[in-house]
């Protein structure tokens, strides 16, 4: 806990006689145990535990257990990705087992996903004449679908979505929320289309939802196509989102395939045009997991716990009253206040249990809650109730204009939020000329580097700089420059750095 916080929590109680206020500067500094946020993995974990997200216990490696705490934030985030998908898209459920010879008829989707996928080959104790696969993804599960669904050119457009979990046998690492074996969370979409140039379109549609997702989490990204090498396996190209994570290593957090008719051919899955004939569909598919949490908490936490945008804390407010004189009083104007904001739709705790208003303090900073009201007999005298920011900004706010003011105050952390995460983003983003330069810039964030788009020189990136290559920024451009590895001047450019 910081030195500011200490004295905030003692002046509340000015009136308090000095032992107890001693006893909870004592409490307050027991309870200050979050690692330093540049210890970032460590904070990290710590935080995910203390604030009551993901418990890491459970017994089976890269698989977590959302605390109910955990799971309403996340249904609060997903609420967004449902709100921005559902004008156009058709929310839907496919089946977690995916047959053998079904998930092995796409040659090239198969070699990027055998090592990783569990299966299922006995049923009690007899073995399966058919093995199963636990989806790692479902495009295996749900284009055979397609092909019974899909008629003719007045199925077209065809957009579906589903929220499930996927199963990875992931050796690397893992991580909660980041890199897991069950994957809780995993949102994806597919859509089908008459050509190719319709499926071209809806990416960049999808890639325009994520970006409007991610801009209401408060949270900066960049957006890259990946590299030829790196593209989703069967896809014609892959187009990324990666949010830059306080160790200056990028997260992937969004992704959109171009299909083209690589599955379409595969699984034959056909329309019939307005003059009769059979043609191949054209498709993408586009997701978001669990780790757009992992970036929420990541970019916008501190060293006192999460830092939640009001568009997604479970509790938006919390009322907490300083039990001084005539205490019935307080908690019946707590009450009322209460009664006041949930009218007014907000999400709103009064806390009125035992412990000391510093205690309270703690535990709801710790989880991110974005206004904290005091209300003790001094503000009730004034008619003000005190407000305070989880960035700590605090005001006296009279209570006639309480609502106005907490909406106003919500606004303004949203935005104060952003600012603060552009302001970290822009900072660990920075341009290079050379190798030398890109693998210095690439220990404490990402470079854009000079690269004339020739795989070969790539691949020496890679290896020199020893940091991946996000591959080529998108809707932005650049002035000629020379490869940082052949010299040859051209106008591509690509970021590099160290991703998780
Ligand atoms: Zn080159």
């Amino acid at each position: 806990m910081t030195d500011s916080k200490i004295m905030f929590d003692s002046k509340s109680k000015a009136k308090d006689n000095k032992q107890s206020k001693q006893q909870a500067n004592q409490q307050a500094k027991q309870q200050a145990k979050l690692p330093a946020k540049e210890n970032f993995s460590e904070w990290y974990h710590e935080l995910l535990m203390t604030a009551e997200v993901v418990d890491n216990r459970y017994p089976v490696k890269g698989m977590c257990v959302w605390f109910p705490f955990g799971y309403a934030i996340k249904k609060n985030v997903y609420a967004i990705i449902r709100q921005l998908l559902d004008p156009d898209h058709q929310e839907t459920q496919f089946p977690l087992l995916i047959p053998e010879n079904e998930f092995m008829k796409e040659a090239a989707h198969i070699k990027g996903f055998e090592e990783e996928v569990y299966w299922v080959t006995s049923g009690g104790t007899s073995p399966l004449d058919v093995k199963l696969a636990l989806r790692p993804t479902s495009e295996t599960a749900i284009y055979p679908m397609f092909k019974v669904w899909i008629r003719s050119h007045a199925d077209l457009p065809l957009r579906i979505y589903q929220i499930v979990n996927t199963f990875r046998y992931e050796t690397k690492h893992t991580r909660p929320l980041i890199r897991l074996r069950e994957i809780t969370s995993f949102k994806e979409a597919h859509t089908v289309h008459a050509t190719w140039e319709d499926a071209a379109e809806q990416v960049e549609v999808a890639i325009a939802r994520y970006s409007e997702f991610y801009r209401r989490l408060a949270l900066p990204f960049l957006v890259s196509r990946r590299p030829s090498w790196d593209k989703f396996p069967g896809a014609d190209y892959t187009t990324a989102i990666d949010v830059i994570m306080p160790d200056g290593r990028t997260l992937q957090v969004g992704t959109a395939h171009h299909l083209g008719s690589t599955f379409a051919k595969t699984y034959e899955i056909t329309y019939e045009a307005e003059n009769g004939e059979q043609k191949l569909v054209s498709q993408t598919c586009y997701g978001i997991s669990e780790r757009c949490i992992a970036a929420l908490i990541s970019v916008h936490g501190d060293e006192t716990g999460l830092v939640l945008p009001w568009t997604v804390a479970p509790t938006q407010v919390v009322i907490v009253p300083i039990l001084l004189g005539d205490k019935e009083k307080v908690v019946a104007v707590c009450r009322q206040i209460e009664k006041e904001l949930c009218s007014a739709q907000m999400r709103v705790q009064l806390d009125t249990s035992d412990e000391r208003p510093g205690a309270k303090f703690y535990k709801w900073e710790m989880k991110g809650v974005p206004i904290r009201l005091e209300v003790g007999p001094k503000d009730i005298e004034k008619g003000v109730v005190t407000l305070v920011r989880r960035d700590k900004v605090k005001k006296a706010v009279p209570m006639i204009e309480l609502v106005s003011a907490i909406n106003k105050e919500a606004d303004e952390l949203q935005t104060a939020l952003y600012t603060k995460a552009g302001n970290f983003h822009e900072s660990k983003v920075k341009e290079v000329a050379s190798i030398e330069q890109a693998k210095a810039q690439t220990l404490v964030g990402v470079a854009l580097v000079p690269w004339c788009g020739e795989i070969e020189c790539g691949h020496n990136l890679e290896d020199q700089v020893e940091a991946n290559m996000l591959g080529e920024p998108q809707y932005l451009n650049f002035p000629e420059a020379a490869c940082a590895v052949c010299g040859k001047k051209s106008t591509g450019r690509t970021y590099m750095a160290r991703q998780y």
